[in-house]
């Protein structure tokens, strides 16, 4: 549907997109994930037709969309915390885009009716925007984006202004009208959870390029590189030497498929449980709860702190000596070249 090829966007002597390729199938989610600063949303807004391309092209089904402006590309846009028009009805929200185009007043009435009842507010057209919950109020943004029926949503960290429980709980909302809208999306985030929530793949921006696209669990699984690794939250990081097939870690002897030489080895997120007798020894340093969990930061004897998640009844006091086994399908091994 969407081919984006070579795209570079500059402003001045800043290179803000630097020579990405991405495509986009019907119906697909993508995420853009990235940190701040990484060019997601410079590159949306050259999807949008809202900045000058410096390099490559934007098409849709083969089109080149160069000399398509914003506003003939039939694109939708929904923007962090919505941007709702706090005075008016849901109505008045959602027709907004219909009113724009001009579209006769029984059209825009029989569309209202029909996006909110897609986002399961039917009914609500006469309810001021400031009286609804944060849950209404996205879907109330989701449907003034559908209203114009849009070939393509662009959805730039909607969900970017809200605290974590309420995100956590949206996020999956969202996911689910997003499947019920059955529109091409492209999404963007910094959250990495957010990411995996809502989209079937997604592309890693770092420094304006793309470093890596995949579906979540192929990203979790093995991010391209220490740094994509890092940024998921993967830790901690040291540099080891890998010989015969296996790489000396702080916390023993792993076995890995890198040749010979230098490594950066990096463990994801649960390469370690508590295991009576378990190779690694340590002391239980501090805890934090985390929901179901409670997540222990252990000082293991000449390596560095590791995080252990146990049962809360399972939990020890801070100082306790402990006995961890390393799951070896939880270390990275990347050249350190990468
Ligand atoms: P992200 O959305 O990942 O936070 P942006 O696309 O906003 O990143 O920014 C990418 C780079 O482009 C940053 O270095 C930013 O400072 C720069 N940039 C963004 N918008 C402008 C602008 N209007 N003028 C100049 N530089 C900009």
């Amino acid at each position: 549907m969407l081919s984006i090829r070579d795209v570079s966007v500059r402003y001045g002597t800043t290179t803000a997109v630097d020579h990405v390729d991405l495509h986009l199938a019907a119906s697909e989610t993508l995420a853009i994930l990235g940190p701040s600063g990484s060019g997601k949303s410079t590159l949306l807004r050259a999807v949008a037709g809202l900045e000058p391309l410096a390099h490559g092209s934007i098409s849709w089904r083969g089109n080149d969309l160069a000399g398509t402006p914003p506003h003939e590309r039939r694109f939708g846009l929904m923007f962090q915390d919505y941007a709702l028009f706090p005075h008016h009805d849901v109505g008045r929200n959602v027709e907004f885009g219909l009113r724009m185009a001009d579209v006769p007043a029984a059209r825009r009435r029989a569309r209202v009716r029909e996006v909110l009842d897609v986002v399961g507010l039917a009914g609500f057209e006469r309810r001021p925007v400031a009286q609804l919950s944060g849950g209404e109020q996205q879907r109330v943004a989701l449907a003034r984006a559908l209203a114009p029926d849009p070939r393509l949503l662009m959805l730039d960290e909607p969900l970017g202004a809200l605290d974590r429980a309420l995100r956590e709980h949206l996020v999956d909302e969202l996911r689910e009208l997003l499947d019920v809208a059955d529109v091409p999306a492209i999404y963007v985030t910094h959250d990495h959870d957010e990411a995996f929530t809502v989209a079937d793949r997604v592309a890693v921006m770092h420094a304006g390029r793309v470093v890596q696209v995949d579906a979540p669990a192929a990203l979790w699984r093995r991010p391209i590189d220490p740094r994509v690794a890092q940024f998921l939250g993967f830790g901690p990081t040291v540099d080891a030497i890998a010989r015969d097939g296996a790489v000396r870690t702080p916390w023993g002897v792993v076995p890995c498929g890198a040749p010979t030489g230098p490594v950066i080895v990096v463990l994801r997120p649960g390469a370690f449980a508590v295991r009576d007798g378990g190779p690694v020894t340590g002391v239980v340093r501090s805890h934090r709860f985390a929901g179901e969990r409670v997540v222990l930061t252990v000082d293991a004897a000449g390596a560095p702190a590791v995080d252990v998640a146990v049962a809360p009844t399972a939990a020890p006091p801070d100082g306790t000596p402990i006995a961890l086994a390393l799951d070896p399908d939880a270390v990275l091994v990347y050249p350190r070249d990468s």
